[in-house]
């Protein structure tokens, strides 16, 4: 007796950055019928900002079926050197490791999952589900659309959290990220030599600053085609980080404010702190920079990732701080080991998603406590700086 196939089951997903392309692509390969919905009216961009390629991101790449092969997934630092303040070398060891751009995992996921299902300048505004594990979601334009699960990939200021969930938001750390791309022609020559091939960090009052290569334009990982990568943490209040965060035009930008939009004193303040903290190569690339951009550090870790049908994931469901590296290969975690739950109970989402939930609420957990550990430490607490001796 032939047993009767299963139609395909179909999820929506709200949010089409890389959490929601990493389940979109996944829930395809496992025979859902997959619907991304982006607000954004474009096709996101950052220009390449720097990601510490984990192994993850590659597990999704590979499940999707992305040709690894033809593909540079990203730059090889060396070592990771930590620089004082006055530009002497506090420690140097070596520590390969591949540094990633978010434009490389973009438009690379974004081409595996391809135009069709993927729906531009829809913003997700309302939601409902039924007993019989219906879920309905409601866009802006007054259009709604109906699935069995439908999955909240729709980042920190997420919607879906906001609409089941209210009372869960992140809350500032006290310190934001300061962050900056130069091409790497474009480097001063001293700090092209003293910083290219390696992890450079220093720390001084806080403050706290990291920078590597990573791919350039087109995904470019050829030498002389990459970009300069700098982050660099800075004690804020609450006063001055919604002064920063008021763009050049005036518009509150709330927690981040993107290349170009930075008012232009805030760029002059940024330059004059480089010179009274960075070490000369560090303080040359963020002195290169034209178009320096920030984003405020937050904190989150919610107590609920499934509600009937509906679920959350990725930066919507908790935040690491950058310190862990981590942010964006969680949303992988996230991602790959829903799909492994709905293949262990294919003909019981329910089962499955009650399985996926506790340890992803863990991961979260683990990641914001590890990241504020390390994050506290190296702002609030380590703030003498290193100094030659
Ligand atoms: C344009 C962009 C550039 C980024 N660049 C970097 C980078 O250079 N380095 C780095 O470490 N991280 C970067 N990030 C953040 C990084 O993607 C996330 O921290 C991490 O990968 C988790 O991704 P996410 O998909 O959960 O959340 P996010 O990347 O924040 O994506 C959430 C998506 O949901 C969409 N959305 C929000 N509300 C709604 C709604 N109501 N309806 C429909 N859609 C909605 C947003 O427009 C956004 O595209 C960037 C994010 C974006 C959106």
């Amino acid at each position: 007796m032939n047993t009767p196939e299963r139609s395909p089951q179909r999820a929506l997903i709200i949010g089409g950055s890389l959490g929601g392309l990493f389940t979109g692509n996944l829930l395809r390969r496992a025979g859902w019928d997959v619907d991304i919905y982006e607000r954004s009216p474009h096709s996101l961009d950052s220009r390449g900002g720097g990601i510490v390629l984990q192994p993850e991101v590659v597990e999704v790449f590979r499940r999707t079926g992305v040709d690894l092969q033809p593909l540079e997934l990203g730059v090889q630092s060396r070592s990771r050197t930590v620089f004082r303040p006055d530009g002497s070398i506090q420690s140097k060891h070596v520590a390969p490791q591949t540094q990633t751009s978010w434009s490389l995992i973009y438009s690379t996921m974004r081409a595996a999952f391809g135009e069709e299902h993927y729906h531009q300048g829809q913003k997700l505004v309302g939601l409902s589900q039924t007993p019989d594990h219906r879920v309905t979601a409601r866009f802006a334009d007054g259009t709604q659309e109906t699935a069995d699960l439908l999955v909240g990939a729709d980042g920190s200021s997420s919607t879906v959290r906001h609409l089941l969930w209210p009372t869960e938001e992140p809350s500032y750390a006290g310190y934001l990220a300061w962050r900056g791309l130069v091409p790497e022609d474009e480097m001063p020559a001293m700090a092209r030599e003293a910083l290219s091939g390696d992890f450079s960090f220093s720390s001084n009052v806080q403050s706290h600053i990291l920078g590597y290569l990573v791919p350039g334009d087109g995904n470019d990982t050829r030498p002389g085609h990459r970009l300069y990568n700098w982050v660099w943490y800075r004690v804020a209040d609450n006063a001055q980080l919604h002064e920063i965060m008021t763009d050049a035009g005036g518009r509150d930008r709330g927690f981040s404010i993107p290349e170009g939009k930075l008012a232009s004193h805030w760029r002059e303040h940024l330059y004059r702190e480089a010179d009274a903290l960075l070490p000369a190569p560090l303080r040359a690339v963020v002195r290169a920079t034209t178009q320096p951009f920030a984003q405020a550090i937050r904190d989150l870790a919610v107590d609920h990732m499934v509600d009937g049908r509906i679920i959350l994931l990725g930066d919507a469901a908790s935040i690491p701080r950058p310190h862990t590296a981590a942010s964006t290969s969680k949303a992988a975690s996230n991602a790959l080991s829903l799909l492994a739950a709905l293949q262990t109970f294919p003909d019981d989402p329910d089962l499955a998603l009650s399985h996926w939930q506790p340890e992803q609420l863990a991961l979260g957990r683990y990641l914001r406590d590890q990241g504020s550990r390390i994050g506290d430490h190296l702002l609030f607490q380590s703030s003498r700086p290193a100094t030659a001796r």
